[in-house]
């Protein structure tokens, strides 16, 4: 007898569990699909704004980037993932200067915090969401940043120019005044030091009998 109802019993919970879960089953089925399909959907699929696939130099529609060299970001970099190379320019107005002559940037050594970007001091880096970026070779991943040929500085205006050249003239008139200076307080110490000589010559030549 109590195997009779050990029976019926454990044919209810089966078909207790199978309506469980057929029921979850159903639900799935009906329930829109939310798998990408991915490379089929490359052209429809929307990739998140603040998603770091890649370091990128920031350019405007002139082709000119706002990096100025000054190595912050290479300086913070915990892991060495970027050099910046510079050179040295001349200016319009005869001035030397600094310029970025190549970014290096190792996509493959990048953790992407994002130190490099958050202490740019001219907001000149950014991450772009461009996830596609595997390679075959570990050194296509080393990456110059600085990609488009360098668009020269744009020419001075006329105010500019004579601002800088009236600069110009007045640290060559200090350098001339400073110079002027020093040479009066050197003639101003010499002729007090030939003062002073008379002076010394009558002690010492009464000190030399007394000696003999
Ligand atoms: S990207 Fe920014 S922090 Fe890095 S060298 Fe250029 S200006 Fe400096
Ligand atoms: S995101 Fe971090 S690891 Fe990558 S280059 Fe910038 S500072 Fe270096």
């Amino acid at each position: 007898m109590g195997s009779v109802k050990d029976y019926f019993s454990s044919l209810g919970s089966g078909i207790s569990s199978l309506i469980k879960g057929m029921t979850v089953t159903g639900k799935e089925f009906v329930t829109p699909k939310i798998t990408e399909k991915y490379p089929e959907n490359r052209g429809s699929h929307v990739y998140p704004d603040r998603f770091r696939a890649i370091l990128v130099l920031k350019y405007d529609a002139e082709g000119r980037h706002k990096c100025i060299a000054c190595g912050t970001c290479e300086r913070n970099c915990p892991n060495g993932t970027i050099t910046v190379e510079t050179k040295m320019v001349e200016t319009p107005d005869g001035k030397k200067k600094k310029k970025l002559d190549r970014y290096i940037y190792d996509l493959g050594s990048c953790t992407f915090c994002q130190l490099c970007v958050t202490t740019c001091p001219t907001n000149a880096l950014e991450f772009s969401n461009d996830f596609e970026q595997a390679v075959f070779t570990r050194s296509k991943l080393v990456k110059q940043l600085n990609y488009l040929p360098e668009v020269p500085d744009p020419e001075p205006t006329p105010e500019e120019k004579a601002a800088a050249e009236a600069a110009r003239l007045a640290k060559i008139e200090a350098a001339k005044k400073a110079a002027a200076a020093k040479k009066a307080a050197a003639a101003a110490a010499a002729a007090q030091a030939d003062g002073a000589a008379p002076e010394a010559k009558p002690d010492t030549a009464a000190e030399a009998p007394a000696a003999e």
